[in-house]
């Protein structure tokens, strides 16, 4: 099997294309990421020689480029986008060209080249944000209401990849996951910003009151239920991935600096985001139930690993 994996050099996209070469001696991947600030060579070190593994830079919306890799390919996983919320909120702008109009772009070579299967990697930020209190979690029913421009893009590019199915008959799926955690993503994320910040022993920036809750995933466990969803997920369907570990950013920071052997008065309040979503819970019964996914890696043990493996390469 051929995959044209976009965004490949990025967090959530290097570990799945490690974890596919390394689980698939027959599958080929063809890498195509722009190497934004946030995509990096650095991430696809582990498979330099792999033949297996073909990187292409370059942009999604590249309509050209994109045909050109589409024409051996039989799976698409749409891994690119623009990924931070705060950075949404300065400059929406390169979130619609790479997150709307590059799926779009990926979505008609698709069609023109026949694909077997278009996956778009998608976020439980779709669903807008929950009260603090209740044990209410989004379904895969749940209403569209993205909060921001981060969450718009992402959602608009979900209601595409839904009408190129209705309309063209594109066989396409669709999954919904929450916060990943793990080896390779951007310093400028909530976790790596506090093992680094504790690790230097810099102020660690906590938004406002720090009672804003996700729902912690690691992205090893991400990359098994996509693999998962690819293989034996029904078409046209969407699922929510989810570990079902809520954490308030300021219990989550305490836990982290309790790991390193840091003080809590590291913790330092900071302006809060316009318009941050209070809470995001998801329930991912449907995927558990059809395909008999569940996490497996405990968030302490990962969560331990995580701080070893930034606390080495922040040293
Ligand atoms: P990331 O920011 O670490 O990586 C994104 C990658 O996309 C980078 O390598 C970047 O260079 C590349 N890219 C950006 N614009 C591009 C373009 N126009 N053309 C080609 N490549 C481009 O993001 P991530 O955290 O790995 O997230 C990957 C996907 O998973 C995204 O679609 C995101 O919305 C989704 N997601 C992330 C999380 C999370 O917690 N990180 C949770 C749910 C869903």
């Amino acid at each position: 099997m051929k995959l044209l994996v976009t965004g490949g050099a990025g967090f959530i996209g290097s570990n799945f294309v490690q974890y596919i070469l390394d689980k698939y001696p027959d599958y080929e991947v063809v890498n195509l990421d722009a190497l934004t600030y946030a995509g990096s060579l650095d991430n696809l070190k582990e498979m330099k020689n792999n033949r297996r593994h073909k990187f292409v830079q370059g942009r999604i919306e590249d309509g050209k480029l994109v045909d050109k890799l589409m024409a051996v390919i039989d799976v698409v996983i749409n891994f690119a986008a623009e990924s931070h919320v705060d950075r949404s909120i300065l400059e929406p702008q390169v979130f619609i060209s790479t997150n709307v109009l590059g799926t779009q772009v990926l979505l008609d070579s698709a069609l023109r080249h026949k694909v077997k299967l278009f996956y778009q990697i998608s976020t439980d930020e779709v669903y807008g944000a929950l009260r603090l209190g209740t044990k209410k979690r989004f379904t895969e029913g749940s209403p569209l209401r993205p909060n921001s421009p981060y969450s718009a893009s992402k959602t608009s590019a979900d209601l595409l990849v839904r009408a190129y199915h209705h309309t063209y008959e594109l066989p396409v799926v669709i999954s919904r996951c929450s916060n990943n955690y793990g080896p390779k993503q951007h310093p400028e994320k909530f976790i790596p910003t506090v093992i680094l910040n504790a690790l230097h022993n810099k102020p660690v920036p906590i938004y406002g009151d720090g009672l804003y809750v996700r729902d912690w995933i690691h992205v090893l466990d991400h990359c098994r239920a996509i693999d998962l969803i690819m293989h034996q997920g029904k078409m046209d369907e969407v699922y929510n991935i989810g570990a079902d570990n809520e954490w308030a950013n300021i219990d989550l920071a305490k836990k982290i600096l309790r790991i390193m052997g840091k003080a809590e008065s590291l913790l330092t309040s900071v302006k809060d985001r316009p318009g941050h979503d209070r809470r995001y819970a998801i329930d991912s019964a449907k995927l558990s139930h059809e395909l008999g996914w569940k996490p497996s890696i405990p968030f302490g043990k990962g969560l331990v690993e995580t701080v070893r493996c930034y606390s080495e390469a922040g040293k």
